[in-house]
């Protein structure tokens, strides 16, 4: 890696321009770096730690970048193909060097191209932006003609509909016609939802304007670059989007896309509502079901169809968060979450939670369209862990039962009126559901019969299929049956009626489910199951070909009630590739991303020349921070601390961890955060604490004790804490400051800012390494060890593990320096943490301030001698 190339003096001085303030070295160096890299590589993989403001050197780095090249972007694209052909020695590279300002940084590298056909194709590109200016305008009155026409036939509609409410109201009464399927297979696919044929619409005349204005011109040139900006959480997003603004690009057309939970025009935060509630309540409101009347239309969405030509520049005339996106629309009284859908087309930078991102038919149903994107992955150091989640699928034994009987319901209900291909596909899930219950069934016995304590079975995909018989039906054409029809869908909405009458189970099949207490699974369930179990065939089926990708196990076989299955995705490298592949240049940037080496085989895919890696120190003072690893209490001598499995139920060692609580108290000033490995150990923690009360009383008389719980789903701890450490410190009091403890991987240990005094002191206690038994992490680091070999790959199944718990640690800690003048201590408490392995999985800026391992004794005097310097230097 080299981070100081020569980078144009005129780029980096206007990316210096464009930050709100004087950026740190580091920042300038991050964003140049960037820029450079956008325009000559594919995936590039950028550090910088928590708070060195990244977001702001991502922004002024892709954002500069994106206003040189927008316009430009297929000339150069051109250009880059020559300079790959040069590279590979297709042609003469035996021309001189220049320099030239006005051109693009790489292409001052390259010595065979011939400036004035560029010159002169930028002179055609400028005649081009002035044709474009004038046909815009153009295309702006066409799609008013358009909207007028429409507006007239979306009023006949109304009328239309407003006769068909009268006749229903005069006789028609079968609600249950809403529920029944009527396909055939040649049928086209009706569109309902009006809006998607609208964007379609849109879509289609823009292209034809384009077209019209571009026919005599033999070279396609319209391509148009996006800037997508993918995070994990929406308050991640948020601060993003809050960061633009600090910019001078606050004039660029940015959309945020959310779910309905945080859009919906008709629900607040108050209303409490599940994800899947709100879907269900506006399919009905939009009327995705046509004959389902039991909840009125939408008034929002109905507004967006009359009002589209008039409010198409809502959401993308200044930038949004999702809280003004729904405050915008409310004064509007259209709906932003279809709104916003719609922006996509015609903004310029799309802000998306990693999963509308990462899974293809979310992206598409997103309007989301990654080729020529410049694509930024944030806080991407679990992406691969991401990805893995998204392309996997579970179904629980409980929510395949449900499907069965829903299915039995509705056949039994419906069968006559259906056509019998749509009768016969019906049954053939019903059997499929029956068949994978009778599976896991057997499964279960078996296990119970040999008496094994083993917690999962694996089976392979083509054994899977065989067994439910799939390979005699044509799976295909059922879910086409099932898209088409939005079966799963119909089903659901028809078990929610109050008319819903499970059938009976047939005897032979309570045969088979004999032991299971059939009343407790037949609780309704707010999920699709249906749907649910149809995606899961899907993909099993799907997974046939690649089943060396894939891997099936049946879960928690030992109780049937809480066992699932589970198609696990082991392959998360094939879709992140396929991303790099489609998009401009693919960007992971985050606090750490190291160690690096579980990329190394997607790198190797994309080309180590296509690949660049950017990584950069911490911006405070080597003295504003000490790292202690402590391995033993008074002495070296002394029994090690180590915080395994085999020491778990050793009381002595949390008495110890009490105690080192307890003196830290005493001499840490305001915020002490804890970090401890699991719920067990914090569980513990606490019992042994409230049972030794006297102690209990004297930390407390330095510091409260804050604890996070796992059932406790409200964010009030962290609250509360912030406030008892930033309250007056009362006269005569010892008290300062508060205590939080909280398990490492959990709500409080990524995405929250504890700088200042919130954490002068990081401490954690053990090593968090995933439970060793689990199915899913045996069958990853297999995966791993089989694909290292395979592939003489280094990365190996042992070092997938043992790095899931060093990022988990590096998250942590790094959440108590958040700026220059910040400062902190962070203890890494478990003999383990000092050996070499470990200490190397540390981010480069952490690793370089670790002291020797020491006792804690001697640590408490060190940490003593940091916080009088401290305060002295604070005088
Ligand atoms: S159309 Fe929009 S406002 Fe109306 S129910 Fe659906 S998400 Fe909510």
């Amino acid at each position: 890696m080299n981070n100081n190339r020569n980078i144009n003096i005129d780029i980096k001085e206007k990316i210096k321009q464009s930050f709100p303030y004087n950026p740190y070295d580091i920042q300038l160096e991050f964003s140049s770096n960037l820029y450079e890299s956008l325009d000559m590589k594919k995936l590039c993989i950028f550090e910088s730690p928590t708070g060195t403001g990244k977001s702001l050197s991502l922004i002024c780095g892709a954002f500069n970048w994106f206003k040189d090249n927008q316009e430009n972007y297929d000339l150069i694209k051109k250009f880059k193909e020559r300079r790959d052909k040069i590279q590979q020695g297709e042609a003469n590279a035996d021309s001189q060097k220049e320099e030239s300002n006005s051109l693009p940084a790489w292409l001052n590298s390259i010595n065979d191209i011939n400036r004035s056909i560029f010159y002169e194709k930028i002179q055609i590109q400028k005649n081009k932006l002035a044709q474009k200016e004038k046909s815009l305008k153009e295309f702006q009155m066409f799609r008013k003609e358009k909207m007028k026409i429409r507006y007239e036939e979306f009023k006949k509609n109304i009328t239309k509909q407003q006769m068909r409410t009268q006749l229903d109201k005069k006789g028609h009464d079968d609600e249950d016609e809403q529920y029944c399927v009527n396909w055939k297979e040649d049928q086209q696919t009706e569109t309902e939802i009006d809006i998607e044929s609208m964007i379609q619409d849109y879509k289609k005349s823009k292209m034809q304007i384009q077209k019209n204005n571009e026919q005599d011109e033999s070279e396609n040139e319209n391509i148009t670059i996006k800037i997508i900006y993918a995070s994990r959480t929406h308050s991640q997003i948020k601060q993003f989007v809050q960061e633009i603004l600090k910019t001078k690009f606050k004039d660029m057309r940015v959309i945020t896309l959310g779910s309905r939970q945080n859009l919906c025009l008709k629900f607040d935060e108050q209303s409490k509502q599940s994800l899947p509630q709100i879907d269900d309540y506006c399919q009905k409101a939009i009327g995705i079901n046509k004959s389902d009347k039991s909840i009125p239309r939408c008034e929002y969405f109905t507004n967006l169809k009359l009002l589209q030509n008039d409010i198409e520049y809502l959401l993308l005339q200044k930038i949004h968060t999702l809280d003004q996106m729904r405050s915008e629309s409310l004064n509007s009284q259209v709906c932003p979450y279809y709104l916003s859908k719609r922006s996509v087309i015609d903004a310029e930078v799309i802000c998306v939670p990693y999963v509308t991102l990462l899974d293809e038919n979310m992206r598409i149903s997103s309007n989301i369209d990654i080729a020529n994107s410049i694509i930024l992955f944030d806080e991407s150091h679990n992406i691969l862990e991401s990805l893995s989640g998204i392309n996997s699928i579970e179904v629980t034994y409980k929510s395949i039962f449900q499907a069965f009987v829903q299915l039995l319901t509705y056949y039994d209900k419906f069968c006559r009126r259906l056509n019998p291909k749509n009768a016969l596909y019906i049954q053939n899930i019903k059997n499929l559901c029956l068949d994978l219950l009778k599976y896991i069934k057997a499964e279960i016995d078996l296990n119970a019969s040999k008496k094994s304590d083993k917690d999962y079975v694996k089976i392979n995909n083509i054994q899977l299929l065989l067994k439910l018989n799939m390979d005699r039906i044509d799976f295909f054409q059922i879910k086409k049956f099932t898209q088409e029809t939005r079966l799963g869908q119909k089903i659901h909405f028809f078990s929610q009626s109050p008319k819903y009458v499970p059938s009976q189970i047939p005897p032979q099949v309570n045969k088979n489910l004999k032991d299971i207490n059939t009343q407790e699974l037949l609780k309704n369930s707010p999920y699709m199951v249906v749907e649910n179990v149809i995606n899961f065939l899907w993909k099993m089926q799907d997974s046939i070909s690649k089943s060396e990708k894939y891997s099936i196990i049946v879960k928690n076989i030992i109780k049937i009630e809480e066992s699932s299955i589970q198609l696990m995705c082991l392959d998360v490298i094939e879709p992140l590739y396929k991303i790099i592949e489609e998009s401009a240049c693919v960007v992971l940037a985050g606090g750490t991303m190291e160690p690096l080496s579980e990329f190394e085989l997607l790198i190797n895919q994309v080309g180590k020349n296509n690949f660049k890696h950017f990584s950069c120190g911490h911006i405070i003072d080597e003295e504003n921070c000490s790292v202690f690893c402590v391995s033993t209490i008074a002495n070296l001598s002394d029994k090690p601390l180590i915080f395994n499995y085999q020491n778990k139920k050793d009381d002595q060692l949390f008495q110890n961890s009490i105690d080192i609580m307890q003196q830290l108290a005493e001499i840490i000033p305001d915020g002490l955060v804890i970090f401890v490995q699991s719920y067990t150990f914090l569980d513990k923690l606490k019992n042994m604490l409230l049972q030794n009360s006297n102690q209990l009383q004297q930390i407390q008389q330095f510091k409260k004790i804050f604890m996070d719980d796992k059932d406790n789903s409200n964010n009030t701890i962290l609250e509360k804490y912030q406030k008892e450490i930033l309250k007056e410190k009362e006269i005569g009091s010892q008290k300062n400051g508060a205590i939080l403890i909280s398990v490492i991987g959990g709500r409080l240990s990524e995405g929250i800012n504890f700088s200042d005094k919130l954490a002068r002191c990081v401490v954690v206690f053990g090593m968090p390494y995933s439970n060793i038994k689990s199915a899913e992490l045996i069958e990853k680091m297999n995966h791993y060890d089989s694909i290292s070999k395979k592939n003489n790959f280094s990365f190996s199944g042992n070092d997938y593990y043992e790095n899931l718990c060093m990022k988990s640690v590096n998250q942590a800690i790094g959440r108590s320096i958040r700026h220059k003048d910040d400062y902190s201590v962070i203890l890494l408490i478990d003999q383990r943490f000092s050996q070499e392995k470990n200490i190397n999985r540390l981010s480069s800026w952490i690793r370089k301030r670790v002291k020797p391992a020491n006792s804690f004794e001697n640590t408490k005097k060190n940490i003593q001698k940091f916080f009088v310097k401290k305060e002295q230097e604070n005088i």
